[in-house]
């Protein structure tokens, strides 16, 4: 359904209906990009590899998590653009969108099981080759093909070469040091880059999507509600930068964002029977490398555009003695001859007592929104101490203090 944008009135948007969002809207640029044939590849690669064997609900795909992470990399920014309408203008909201939308272009057949599994194998673990640069390199020789840099989306807003680096820095940002590394946008919109692929804290709306539609597909419960962090996320600068800080007193939420993904990643990647799977995909796929040449693929875009999870179809449907290998393989994960489970070890590590998900993450609180803070371990701290006055309190939350001050 084509109508008016809704928040910013400058394009027109299409309405999607989405199972896990409900009824979506995405500018008329973010459809053309769908519409290509790089972008519906997607539709063909699950998003959680051979876990369907397992959960046979988990057999959703790259696409509409894609099409998820755009939505929500778009309600982001607008979200803090209500709240900071300065700092953010429509084309940063488009681009962030785009990046977004094209984040896991790059992903091979069943996904990770491509990147960290056949990819090693085959060309060994030193292998620099990682799904993120595929994404950048497809995003590349699309907007080559379709001549994206040229398209005008109305009057005022026209993607440059600046706004397409911007994005495919977004896809794959790079940890910022003390020099600013970026050359799409400059220092003062740092925070811009949390949205879409968050490398220092590991917070971002790709997870936010990710674990409400695998959980939704799974029949698996998840915990965090990612519209409070909407409601509650703001800009502020921390050592000279602006980034993404959430209201001190929604910490208990983050926490509950990397217990759902601990938990997903144990119940459903790490299972035995995925696991299992996988590894028995993996192996017919390294049987099968040198006669279909998956692994050549990745450095031809035309291609990787067409190297999807069909390849297991391919092998399976195959005749020929070449395959006959491979073939059998996946005729046994089809009849459920799984290979043998012998047994597992389990390697014991002493964790880290202060190790702390949010020791990244950023925070204010509500009577100064404009300062950020980290949320210090302050546990141990005694109440003699903060009535004698001998810490200072300045940086530390509220929410940790008022539990020792009682
Ligand atoms: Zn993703």
């Amino acid at each position: 359904i084509a109508t008016d944008c809704l928040c910013c009135e400058a394009h027109s948007v299409e309405v999607f209906h989405d199972p896990v969002h409900g009824q979506i809207e995405l500018p008329q640029l973010l459809v053309k990009i769908i519409d290509t044939p790089q972008f519906q590849r997607l539709r063909s690669i699950k998003q959680l590899g051979g876990a369907s064997f397992v959960y046979p609900g988990g057999d959703h795909t790259r696409f509409e998590h894609s099409i998820g992470v755009a939505y929500l990399a778009g309600e982001l920014a607008k979200a803090l653009r209500s709240r900071h309408p300065k700092l953010i203008d429509d084309k940063d909201i488009l681009c962030v969108q785009i990046a977004g939308l094209c984040h896991d272009l790059g992903h091979g057949p069943f996904s990770h099981l491509f990147d960290q599994m056949f990819i090693p194998r085959v060309l060994g673990r030193q292998n620099q080759w990682e799904h993120e640069k595929a994404s950048q390199e497809l995003f590349d020789h699309l907007v080559k093909e379709y001549k994206l840099e040229d398209e005008i989306i109305d009057e005022k807003i026209r993607l440059e070469k600046e706004d397409l680096t911007f994005i495919k820095e977004m896809i794959n940002p790079t940890k910022v040091q003390d020099k600013w590394p970026f050359e799409g946008r400059g220092e003062e919109k740092s925070f811009l880059y949390e949205i879409v692929s968050n490398k220092l804290s590991g917070i971002d709306v790709d997870k936010f999507d990710y674990l409400e539609r695998d959980c939704l597909h799974m029949g698996l419960k998840n915990t965090f509600d990612f519209r409070r962090f909407f409601l509650f996320a703001r800009v502020c600068k921390v050592d000279g930068r602006n980034h993404i800080c959430l209201r001190e007193t929604e910490v208990g939420n983050l926490y509950d964002l990397f217990y759902s993904r601990y938990s997903l990643h144990r119940r459903v990647c790490q299972h035995r029977v995925t696991q299992n799977v996988n590894l028995m995909i993996t192996d017919a796929f390294v049987k099968a490398d040198p006669i279909l040449n998956l692994s050549g693929a990745i450095s031809i875009m035309e291609e990787y555009t067409n190297l999807t999870d069909e390849v297991f179809e391919k092998i399976l449907h195959s005749t020929g003695p070449d395959l006959q290998e491979a073939r059998e393989i996946l005729r046994n994960i089809h009849k459920r001859k799984l290979y043998k489970f012998v047994g597992e070890a389990k390697v014991y590590k002493t964790l880290n007592p202060n190790f702390d998900p949010v020791r990244n993450v950023f925070f204010y609180r509500k009577d100064a929104p404009e300062t950020g803070l980290r949320i210090l371990r302050i546990l141990r701290i005694r109440q003699d101490q903060v009535k004698k006055n001998t810490m200072s309190l300045k940086n530390v939350c509220c929410q940790y203090i008022s539990k020792h001050l009682t």
